[in-house]
């Protein structure tokens, strides 16, 4: 009479790594796409200047971020934060120059540092 329990513990492990290679793979093929659809977007100027690539390991630690943290690391990587460039795009101020250095616009990467 054959064991019916090892075939099923075999299946059951098999199946398991089997399953985490189609998630890895998936995972992988999702970064991709994602990276071919980054350098082909006209768009994201700012972001692109401060994120050379995609990073899972930055994902899924922005997705760890409270809301608040969250909104800060936004307003940083799109340049939609509370700065006097955006500020002045948005017709909230008049005036697009950094109140600290009075030398150039105050962006994100001017903040930085550039
Ligand atoms: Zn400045």
């Amino acid at each position: 009479m054959p064991n019916r329990g090892k075939p099923l513990q075999s299946n059951t492990l098999v199946q398991n790594i089997m399953s985490q290679n189609v998630c890895n793979e998936l995972q992988h093929r999702a970064c991709r796409e994602q990276w071919q659809q980054w350098c082909k977007a006209t768009t994201y100027r700012q972001a692109k200047q401060l994120l050379r690539q995609a990073n899972l390991s930055f994902t899924k630690y922005a997705l760890w971020l409270s809301i608040a943290d969250l909104r800060i690391v936004t307003g940083l990587l799109t340049g939609h934060a509370d700065l006097n460039r955006h500020l002045t795009l948005m017709q909230i101020r008049t005036d697009t120059v950094c109140p600290l250095c009075q030398e150039d616009e105050e962006t994100v990467l001017h903040l930085l540092g550039e």
